[in-house]
């Protein structure tokens, strides 16, 4: 039986663990094959994509780059406003680099249009994104977004990195979580 950890809120697993493991391996593999002799700077956006990027690294063979950066933005606690602040900006010049930026989710695509704009500033070599999940909504990320772990319905989610209310973000599991504003 799922354990709701004591939050009324929390509902079904929408991705096991061995789906994300099974999954995240393949596009770790893609990403080696895409990358060969120009290995990229994975600029993982914090907090939510730090398990993630954890675990795709090590499904990457080549030698890559690590950074962060922590953005936070406005908006009500289940949807984001598109007003973006860098909270901790990257450590390393992204210039002549291949830059692969690792989000946790696109839901509008707002934040993600927000970073892309602001990092292609920095003159990189190529920009591509690697979301572990994007959401079903009118938006289309499919141009924005070369690598999707998965595409999921317009719900909700925490677990494996994603919060709410900075809560569950060690669950193994995707899963749903119910809340008023959350449609
Ligand atoms: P967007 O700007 O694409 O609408 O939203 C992207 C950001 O909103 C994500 O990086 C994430 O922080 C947050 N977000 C969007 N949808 C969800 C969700 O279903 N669950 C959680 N925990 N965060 C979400």
């Amino acid at each position: 039986m799922q354990s709701n950890g004591g939050d009324p809120h929390l509902g079904p697993i929408l991705i096991s663990h061995d789906d994300l493991h099974s999954r995240i391996g393949a596009l770790g593999a893609q990403i080696t094959a895409d990358y060969q002799g120009r290995p990229p700077l994975m600029v993982g956006v914090l907090k939510g994509a730090f398990v993630f990027m954890a675990d795709l690294v090590r499904c990457i063979d080549l030698p890559v780059e690590v950074d962060f950066m922590a953005v936070s933005s406005y908006g009500s606690a289940t949807k984001t406003s598109g007003v973006v602040r860098i909270v901790k900006d990257l450590d390393v010049d992204l210039t002549d680099r291949h830059v692969l930026l690792v989000e946790d989710i696109v839901d509008s695509g707002l934040t993600l249009s927000y970073l892309r704009k602001n990092l292609m500033a920095r003159g990189p070599a190529s920009l591509e994104v690697c979301a572990l999940l994007a959401k079903q909504t009118e938006h289309d990320v499919d141009d924005e977004v070369r690598y999707v772990g998965f595409d999921i319905p317009d719900e909700f989610v925490v677990g494996y990195g994603l919060d709410v209310a900075e809560r569950h973000r060690n669950l193994r599991d995707v899963r749903q979580y119910l809340t008023d504003d959350a449609t």
